[in-house]
């Protein structure tokens, strides 16, 4: 974080104030371990810390410390409002621009609140007195490490705060293994793990929490793989009723998309979601090398996110996005076949 950024937030901190934190719609364990994080450093500063998020996230988050005082937007609608009404700072984190809060969007533009950004997604958009975007980072979570750090406080942390961002560091990189990791991220992840994150926990919580509809659910998408070879694009798709039928439960498509990224030769995969509620087809897309599924995902898709993870969506059918889709790889073969 430079000077700048760091002087605005010591002056907003100066005295107790009111701080609302929020994460991004469909919370990820980035943005959930983020929030959480920061609202023990910033209670522990002696603050009034909240962490409201848009709407539910996965049961395999819930353990996390704090998370029972998340107030759910969706769930508590009145409570969250008056919230960011009665709120002095806001921290946005793990996403860039207000529409990425689904329903709290038009509350946040309308509040009285200053706000403070911290986050690592492409193309920051400007609506924070004070802006921590960083896209090299690899998570959210890092970042509030080195702010808290930036603070002077990086020798103070407390188990609560490690659990936390080590969490959220560790989903977004895949387990350290996204090019995203560096030997700082290492470093962080180290002062997390003396400060208490007992990383086989963690992972343990995490990813062996499966229920046996989740695994099934994994069976069916696998069976729904396609490999496109000319374009060296693999995709998998999922109707509302494959979910259904596997009693769909918040977070049990996540990682899914890796595995059609897994293949042999294979650099740019998707997973589409039929969500009949929202009447939209929600798509992940990754990537490995330089091909930028953050410009595919701004380009068609209304989304963004980061060069080699990003996210949108599509109000076409399911069947109609798919063809949608093949039709525009043309454009890209260059790209995909040439991708380093
Ligand atoms: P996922 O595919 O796991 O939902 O998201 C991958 C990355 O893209 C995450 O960093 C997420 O924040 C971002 N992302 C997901 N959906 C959207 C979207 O609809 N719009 C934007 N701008 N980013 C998204
Ligand atoms: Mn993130």
């Amino acid at each position: 974080m430079n000077e700048k950024t760091t002087q605005t937030v010591k002056n907003l901190l100066n005295s107790p104030q009111k701080i609302v934190i929020i994460g991004h719609k469909n919370p990820d364990g980035d943005a959930i371990g983020s929030s959480l994080g920061l609202s023990f450093f910033l209670k522990n500063l002696g603050h009034d810390a909240i962490v409201i998020m848009p709407n539910d996230f996965p049961d395999f988050l819930k353990w996390l410390p704090g998370v029972d005082y998340v107030v759910v937007h969706e769930k508590e609608i009145e409570k969250s409002t008056k919230h960011i009404e009665d709120a002095d700072v806001i921290f946005t984190l793990d996403f860039n621009s207000l529409d990425r809060a689904g329903d709290l969007q038009s509350i946040l533009e309308k509040c009285k609140a200053k706000f403070v950004m911290i986050d690592h997604h492409q193309q920051p958009a400007d609506y924070a007195v004070a802006t921590y975007s960083d896209v090299s980072m690899s998570s959210t979570c890092e970042m509030v490490f080195h702010f808290i750090d930036a603070l002077g406080h990086s020798e103070n942390l407390t188990k609560e705060i490690a659990i936390n961002l080590y969490t959220g560091i560790m989903t977004d990189t895949g387990s350290f293994r996204y090019p995203s990791t560096t030997p700082t991220t290492h470093r962080v992840t180290a002062k997390l793990i003396e400060a208490g994150a007992e990383s086989a926990m963690i992972h343990q919580q995490v990813y062996d929490t499966n229920s046996m509809d989740r695994m099934k659910l994994l069976g069916h998408a696998l069976n729904n793989l396609h490999v496109l070879d000319e374009y060296n694009t693999a995709y998998i798709t999922l109707t509302q009723k494959d979910l259904d039928e596997h009693n769909f439960k918040k977070g049990d498509t996540e990682g899914f998309v890796n595995y059609a990224l897994s293949i042999k030769g294979i650099v740019f995969a998707v997973i589409f979601i039929e969500n009949k509620q929202e009447n939209i087809v929600k798509m992940s897309l990754r990537s490995k090398g330089n091909f930028s599924v953050n410009d595919v995902a701004r380009e068609h898709y209304s989304g963004g996110g980061h060069i080699n993870a990003a996210g949108g969506k599509s109000s076409q059918s399911l069947n109609e996005t798919v063809t949608e889709f093949i039709s525009i790889l043309p454009r890209y073969k260059n790209e995909l076949t040439h991708a380093s």
